[in-house]
């Protein structure tokens, strides 16, 4: 018998997406899969509000567009303000320094946010950065940066802004064009329920003009021959995941059927308040800053005399597989993922076998 997954990713997919990908190969090149990869992109950029963008379906985990917006939109040795809000933060900073470019950090405290005014400040002080990063939900912490504030200062100061959604695109409400976002990526295993193979991203004209200007892109992620190839052929450069774009077509059909984008972004609120919930019900305290909870994960605190994933080990044992904690925090927290294929009926059954495990170790409410 398969876990119940409230992991965060790759999570459990609709039955239907699963039955579609079960699939006889053919030609990446031929009419079928060009008509294919047209609609699944063209869905998607209505979904992403990205008409003026270009929407970029390629064979990848979304690290790799992490890793294709620097070496694309910014040349070697110039500067990024990389924001950091916990562990994938971190990673940003990482791609922007291994690629010989060089991060201003600003970072906050685990469980909070960025806020528009701090980032404007740091702006103010670094006016020679040329783009700054944000994750848009930190998986680490379970915290959801302001986006669309903060895209919007960056925008007031002329920089470009990147956006690692992985664990936010499909969950949280992003308007590409309308917040002057001019990369935001994501991966088919996080909120869209897709299995993992899969990177996308919305790329607007001022990155494609940049990496004109950039002879440094590398070959997989150079942005310009994924869009040439995408404009001519309806395809990718290399091999694309055909299953997995099939699926996220079946997903974004089923958000249509589901009464749009608005009705599905409103079952992920719904369901994150609903784990919220359960969790302070049985007397745990979330970790993220009020006001700024993540649609997909909540990090829990342990519970006092627990550390480490005992939580996890325990919910396995009974069925479930939530995630453990990650980074700095990974002994005093627990996280309960809350993406793709999940019902109200696997939550109650979760969070019954959470009380029981915390009974049995002895935790008072
Ligand atoms: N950024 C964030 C916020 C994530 O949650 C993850 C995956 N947990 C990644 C980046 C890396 O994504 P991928 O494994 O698809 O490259």
């Amino acid at each position: 018998k398969p876990m119940k997954l409230f992991t965060a990713g790759p999570v459990a997919c609709f039955p239907e997406v699963l039955e579609a990908m079960k699939i006889q190969m053919f030609s990446h090149r031929s009419k079928e899969y060009q008509e294919i990869h047209k609609d699944t992109t063209l869905r998607l950029a209505k979904f992403l509000e990205a008409e003026k963008s270009t929407v970029l379906l390629i064979p990848s985990s979304g690290t790799g567009f992490m890793e294709a917006s620097v070496r694309n939109a910014v040349p070697p040795g110039g500067k990024v303000l990389v924001t950091v809000i916990g562990e994938f933060g971190n990673r940003y900073r990482e791609a922007v320094e291994r690629n010989g470019r060089k991060p201003i950090v600003l970072e906050k405290p685990l469980g909070k946010p960025v806020l528009p005014e701090e980032l404007d400040d740091a702006l103010k002080k670094n006016p020679d950065v040329e783009a700054v990063t944000i994750t848009y939900n930190e998986t680490s912490t379970g915290v959801l940066n302001p986006l669309k504030e903060l895209a919007k200062v960056a925008k007031e100061r002329g920089k470009m802004v990147f956006v690692d959604a992985v664990s936010a695109m499909g969950a949280a409400d992003i308007k590409v064009d309308a917040w002057g976002i001019d990369l935001v990526f994501s991966s088919s295993q996080k909120a869209f329920g897709v299995p993992p193979g899969l990177a996308m991203a919305a790329v607007s004209e001022a990155v494609f003009e940049r990496a004109k200007n950039i002879p440094e892109r590398g070959l997989y992620f150079d942005l310009l021959e994924i869009k040439d190839v995408l404009v001519k052929q309806w395809s990718t450069p290399t091999t694309p995941p055909m299953p997995q774009i099939i699926g996220l077509n079946v997903v974004l059909r089923i958000i249509e059927r589901m009464g749009g984008k608005e009705a599905w972004l409103k079952m992920y609120a719904e369901r994150a308040e609903k784990i919220r919930r359960g969790a302070l019900n049985l007397g745990l305290r979330l970790f993220a800053e009020p006001g700024y909870y993540s649609p997909t994960i909540t990090v829990i605190y342990n519970p006092p005399g627990i550390k480490g994933p005992i939580i996890y080990e325990e919910l396995r044992k009974r069925g479930f597989e939530i995630a453990k904690g990650y980074g700095k925090v990974k002994d005093e927290t627990f996280r309960i993922g809350h993406m793709g294929y999940i019902t109200d009926e696997d939550i109650n059954l979760l969070f019954k076998n959470l009380e029981e495990v915390l009974k049995s170790l002895g935790v008072k409410k």
